[in-house]
């Protein structure tokens, strides 16, 4: 045989073999070209090197450039790497979605589903992993549930945080959690801290400061000039640019105690650059005073009139908004004539159900268009592809906390500046695109440059919990990237002990330890806990209300008089007199019982089929949870929302909770919260709209055009009165 022959048999045999791959092993070989491709792959080496040689890798890099996906994959195989590999996201979204895409690039199964799996997620309410998971996609939340169980984090090599810039409380807490374990752990434990932004300074110099440790906990850390010159730095370029401090550069320093901290200078930082296609940005010449019906033309011109390709990314602030022009939407495309290629309307938001948030990751069939109605989830969180036309409203929903009230509200307020340039950037990821903002080129001008980190505007009393549970008993001397208000720190001191979750010295309690074992806020939490106590006896109702409160909001909006008229019958049906938290009560109870056709039914009730899904996944999920932590649950049916001793056990159980949210009737007619003495209005939503009792409870603070509460029960004073003792 010849020797172009005998190449030609080699070859022969070699597209036979891949040829004979499994499907996944097939699907892997695809998606490594795309890999290859990724801005972050020709950093590779460096990135390994770092880490073969410092504990702490600050990296960044624009979205897309490959991070979240392609450095747990880097670390892998690497000698210190024996343990697994942990990926932190900010919301459940992103974790699960970008476990999908790592599996498949790996040619492994994803998470439970195989025993040699090496890829799962972890988040609230599903955990989807198996013994021989490495590499572990998983919220925030969820590695902070972990230290609960091991504080040392000692099944993991690696923790990356990622999505810093986001800046969320769960990544400060973290990070400080990080900070002081990887001083204590010395080079066991690598972490890599991950940001779209390329501002690493300060996060280099947090992680440069001294930590003082006495007797296994960090009480303080102290400044250090010589912070800024701690790291390395990794210049763009193929050959390793990891030069500089080692380990064996370790300085020691003492506190006045004599106690003596080990400081090696251990952190590296690299940049990568994104590939990046030119965004054309187009701006309003007036500002539209109706957002959604300005959204609506834009969608429709750019579809009609633009004849470059490409799905449409459109960011809003919140679902309901986004089910609304969804709607809206989709009946305009119906009038479509055959000359255009079809609209496919997907939303995007947390609360949707798993299956549904994974649609717009799917490419759309053929002669079809795909527009994505997003919250700011998919501002860099995660990565649709396909996108080439971004329509931006410039606003979006934050939460804020109000000290005086001593509650978190949701506001719509403006984006900032850099929220709009990721937005921006969207477009231009596969090829060059455009950016509709919806807004004046003076408005964006006006806009503020970052977004305050959330840790400076919500309430901390689920942060001031996290840390205490994990040992950080000193709340106000932990190692925080920013420190939050003291007057913060102090509210949220005070609501733990009136939930009973600290004890009159700041200690947590037995109590507290258990609300923290729950994927819950400290107030949910408590109210679970009250539920199981045996003379409340009612977990498996409080835990049917809280799976309504934990999705967005079951009932669908009623925009016609037609239909809004069919709602209140339907509704009514359900309606409790004592409010929302039963109404919830009686509509998980009645779609439980339907075992027919459940979609029919919701359907009849102006309920979403969507959301009541979810929340028989989150009752599921939390009963299990309440099992394992023996909280007890009755063994025999759940009892009828109707039983009235039943009724006044599980709202006082809510009251334990939310003892903090309670308003009195007053003379004019008004509510008024025994905390703040703020006027509170009953939601328009609620069943109780218009009515005048004793007192309200609610859980949620709503700030729109007037101050609301929102999920609301009529309670007696009473009752408060016990409560508060
Ligand atoms: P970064 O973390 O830097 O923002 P990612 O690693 O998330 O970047 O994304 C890199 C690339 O991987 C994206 O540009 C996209 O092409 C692809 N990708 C990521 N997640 C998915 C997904 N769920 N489905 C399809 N492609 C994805």
């Amino acid at each position: 045989m010849g020797l172009p022959q005998a190449m030609e048999a080699t070859q022969g045999t070699k597209r036979k073999r891949v040829d004979e791959k499994s499907p996944l092993q097939q699907k892997r070989l695809k998606l490594l070209e795309g890999r290859k491709r990724l801005p972050i792959w020709l950093k590779q080496k460096e990135i390994r090197h770092a880490l073969r040689d410092h504990n702490v890798l600050v990296l960044s890099g624009e979205t897309g450039s490959g991070k979240s996906t392609q450095v747990p994959q880097f670390l892998l195989d690497q000698p210190w790497c024996s343990g697994k590999i942990a990926i932190t996201q900010p919301r459940r979204v992103a974790a699960i979605s970008l476990a999908r895409r790592v599996a498949e690039e790996m040619g492994t199964p994803l998470g439970s589903s195989s025993p040699s799996s090496k890829v799962g997620y972890s988040v609230r309410f599903d955990d989807n992993t198996s013994p021989s998971t490495r590499i572990k996609y998983l919220t925030e939340g969820m590695l902070l549930q972990e230290m609960l169980r091991d504080a040392t984090l000692g099944q993991y090599s690696c923790v990356i945080v990622d999505e810093v810039h986001e800046r969320s409380v769960n990544v400060d807490l973290l990070l400080g959690f990080l900070k002081q374990l990887e001083t204590r752990r010395s080079s066991s434990l690598k972490v890599v801290v991950m940001s779209a932004t390329a501002d690493v300074d300060s996060l280099r110099r947090f992680f440069s400061e001294m930590p003082i440790v006495t007797q296994g906990a960090i009480s303080t850390a102290l400044p250090t000039g010589a912070a800024e010159t701690n790291g390395d730095e990794c210049r763009s370029g193929s050959e390793a640019a990891w030069t500089g401090f080692g380990d064996e550069e370790e300085r020691e320093t003492a506190n006045s105690s004599g106690v003596v901290a080990s400081i090696s200078k251990r952190i590296a930082s690299c940049h990568v650059e994104g590939r990046q296609y030119p965004v054309v940005i187009r701006y309003l010449d007036n500002h539209s005073d109706d957002i959604m019906e300005t959204t609506l033309h834009r969608i429709f011109q750019i579809h009609c009139k633009e004849p470059m390709p490409g799905d449409l990314l459109v960011f809003m602030t919140g679902s309901d908004r986004i089910l609304d022009l969804q709607k809206i939407v989709e009946e305009y495309a119906q009038n479509l004539t055959s000359d255009f290629p079809k609209l496919l309307v997907l939303p995007l938001f947390a609360a949707l159900s798993q299956a549904a948030q994974q649609r717009p990751f799917q490419p759309a069939p053929p002669n079809t268009r795909k527009v994505i109605l997003s919250t700011n989830i998919a501002e860099t969180s995660v990565t649709v592809p396909g996108v080439r036309f971004v329509v931006d409203t410039g606003m979006a929903k934050v939460k804020q906390f109000r000290i005086r009230l001593g509650l978190d509200s949701l506001l719509v307020k403006q984006i900032s500046k850099s929220s709009a340039d990721q937005r921006k950037g969207r477009a231009g990821r596969e090829a060059p695109g455009q950016c509709h903002r919806l807004y004046t080129e003076a408005a964006y001008r006006s806009m503020e440059e970052h977004d305050k980190p959330e840790i400076l505007r919500c309430d901390l009393s689920a942060a001031v919990l996290t840390m205490k549970a994990r040992g950080a008993d000193d709340v106000l001397a932990f190692p925080f990237l920013t420190p939050p208000p003291r007057d913060a720190m102090e509210k949220a001191l005070l609501n733990l002990l009136r939930l009973g979750a600290l004890q009159e010295t700041g200690q947590i309690s037995a109590l507290g330890r258990k609300v923290a074992r729950l994927p819950l806020t400290p107030s949910l939490g408590r109210v679970i806990i009250e539920a199981a106590r045996p003379e409340m006896n009612c977990l498996l109702e409080v835990i049917d209300i809280v799976a309504c409160l934990s999705v967005e909001s079951i009932w669908l909006n009623v925009d016609t008089e037609e239909v809004r008229e069919r709602a209140q019958t339907a509704r009514q049906q359900l309606a409790k007199r004592s409010g929302d938290h039963l109404t919830l009560l009686a509509a998980v109870q009645a779609y439980a019982a339907e075992h027919s056709d459940r979609r029919r039914w919701a359907d009849d009730h102006l309920i979403s089929h969507r959301a009541m899904q979810s929340v028989m996944d989150v009752r599921k999920q939390l009963t299990a949870q309440c099992k394992q932590a023996k909280l007890l649950l009755r063994d025999t049916e759940a009892a009828s929302a109707s039983d009235e001793g039943l009724q006044e056990r599980v709202l006082r159980c809510f009251l334990r909770g939310f003892s903090g949210n309670v308003a009195r009737l007053c003379p004019d007619g008004s509510y008024k919260t025994f905390i703040g003495n703020q006027t509170v209005a009953i939601h328009p939503s609620s069943v109780l709209r218009g009515r005048k009792l004793e007192a309200i409870m609610y859980n949620e603070f709503v700030y729109t055009s007037k101050a609301y509460g929102r999920n609301v029960s009529a309670v007696q004073l009473r009752w408060y009165e016990e409560i508060i003792g």
